[in-house]
């Protein structure tokens, strides 16, 4: 791993590379980037390239505009799909103010804040993210379409598996950037692929998965292909999720495992249930973040839609995984890949530490199947649900100190802001459902 200023110039140099692309993320999640040819590479390094902070998404205003990118030089990867000769590379930034001091509006910036706040009590979370994504093709005018020549399923392989190829490509490159992928296969409905990647620290992991999405799309787009991590693209078939497994270690050994306890997870791994049941409806503003994202979140589709965990099955909301010792972590299956990484795990780890530090104990593990209990049933046994639109998790989330914390309040209200006007635009506008329903019956 590269850490150094010296190191990155040094690669850089070695590799032939002529363009550095600086990235970060908006709030929302949406990688930005610059590009620079590389003899600016130790200006940018020792953070000294400004930028005008009031033309990105939920950063500040135009009076206090301008902004200075932080390289941070463990990122630094080079693009496998340009040329080898004048290479580009990219370098993942934070937001920094002009007096020296962490931007609050930076995402990545909020997550180093949570995970000090995890590191105070001697923790470092690990995550291990699931991407789901479908593939499309492309129409002749070359715009994305909804159509997927493919009919394979789950586990399926070629030749009904047209991504397959695109597939392969796309794991070779992450290869080569750095990823140790462990998995990559068809999912369930047609069109649908997910890649795994092996489990890290909870900074690495954001920066991967904004990566992952960036370099799947840039590689499906070469196999003619329409890569989208839109949650719930088509009615009727799964959805999208971004299942995000989480973990604390404690002087490099896993907290969750205790080979004495029930279930032989720890106590604390039981309090990080019970935090992030107990403020689940809010983070889903955060981890499913789109109008489209509840329209996964429905009963039929692997899905979650209760709030309930087991140790077994896999319709409650937190799933444990079968491995123990240092791969014990709970399984959170509402997020969905169009949230913002770094955000959405600085949500759960906030709420996890809150279970901690408050010693909040979960409901008793549900191994029931729970889309077949009835309503009265699910009240007995104390389980709520998800919210059930993007609206109803807005509410949520501002009525949950410990999520808002976790955001800070610049980030929280210009989040806010940008979601309720999402929000509004769609209220007013008239389905395709609705003509079917009304047009003719009125
Ligand atoms: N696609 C399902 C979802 O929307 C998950 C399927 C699985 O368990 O991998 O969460
Ligand atoms: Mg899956
Ligand atoms: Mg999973």
């Amino acid at each position: 791993i590269i850490s150094t200023k010296a190191e990155v110039m040094e690669k850089a140099k070695e590799a032939n590379v002529k363009f550095i692309r600086l990235q970060f993320t908006d709030i929302l999640g949406v990688l930005k980037n610059v590009a620079i040819p590389v003899d600016q590479l130790e200006k940018a390094l020792d953070g000294e390239l400004m930028f005008d902070g009031s033309s990105i998404h939920g950063f500040a205003r135009i009076e206090e505009s301008d902004m200075y990118l932080r390289p941070d030089p463990k990122t630094f990867a080079v693009f496998p799909w340009r040329p080898r000769d004048g290479a580009v590379a990219r370098l993942m930034c934070d937001i920094y103010n002009p007096d020296g001091t962490p931007y609050i509006g930076c995402p990545r910036n909020t997550l180093k804040r949570v995970m000090a706040e995890a590191e105070e009590l001697g923790y470092t979370m690990q995550v291990g993210p699931e991407l789901e994504f479908f593939l499309f093709h492309i129409d002749e005018n070359g715009y994305p379409s909804l159509k997927t020549h493919d009919r394979a399923g789950y586990f399926d392989l070629t030749p009904i598996d047209m991504g397959e190829d695109a597939r392969r490509n796309m794991v070779l490159t992450l290869e080569e950037m750095g990823f140790e992928i462990e998995a990559s296969h068809h999912e369930v409905a047609p069109g649908q692929h997910e890649i795994d990647f092996k489990y890290s620290d909870a900074l690495d992991i954001a920066d991967k998965i904004v990566t992952f999405k960036f370099v799947v799309r840039t590689i499906a787009q070469r196999h003619g292909l329409h890569a989208t991590f839109m949650p719930k693209p088509v009615f009727g078939i799964n959805g999208s999720g971004m299942h995000m497994n989480q973990s604390l270690f404690k002087e490099g050994q896993n907290a969750f495992f205790d080979p004495e306890s029930p279930l032989q997870l720890s106590q604390e791994a039981c309090n990080y249930i019970g935090g992030l049941l107990k403020h689940a409806r809010a983070i889903s503003a955060i981890s499913n973040p789109t109008v489209n994202s509840y329209k996964r979140l429905v009963p039929g589709y692997e899905a979650p839609v209760y709030l309930a965990w087991s140790g077994r099955n896999r319709s409650p909301l937190i799933r444990i995984p079968a491995k123990r010792g240092m791969s014990t972590r709970v399984e959170l299956r509402n997020p969905d890949p169009s949230c913002n990484p770094y955000l959405a795990i600085a949500a759960c780890l906030k709420a996890g530490l809150d279970g901690i530090k408050t010693g909040i104990t979960p409901p008793p593990p549900c191994d029931r199947n729970i889309y077949e209990m009835t309503k009265t049933e699910r009240e007995e046994f104390g389980i709520g649900s998800l919210p059930g639109s993007l609206e109803e998790a807005l509410a949520e989330l501002a009525a949950d100190d410990v999520v808002k914390d976790a955001l800070g309040p610049h980030i929280f209200s210009k989040y806010v802001e940008a979601k309720t006007t999402e929000w509004e635009q769609y209220r007013v506008q008239v389905h395709h459902w609705e003509i079917e329903e009304y047009l003719t019956r009125f």
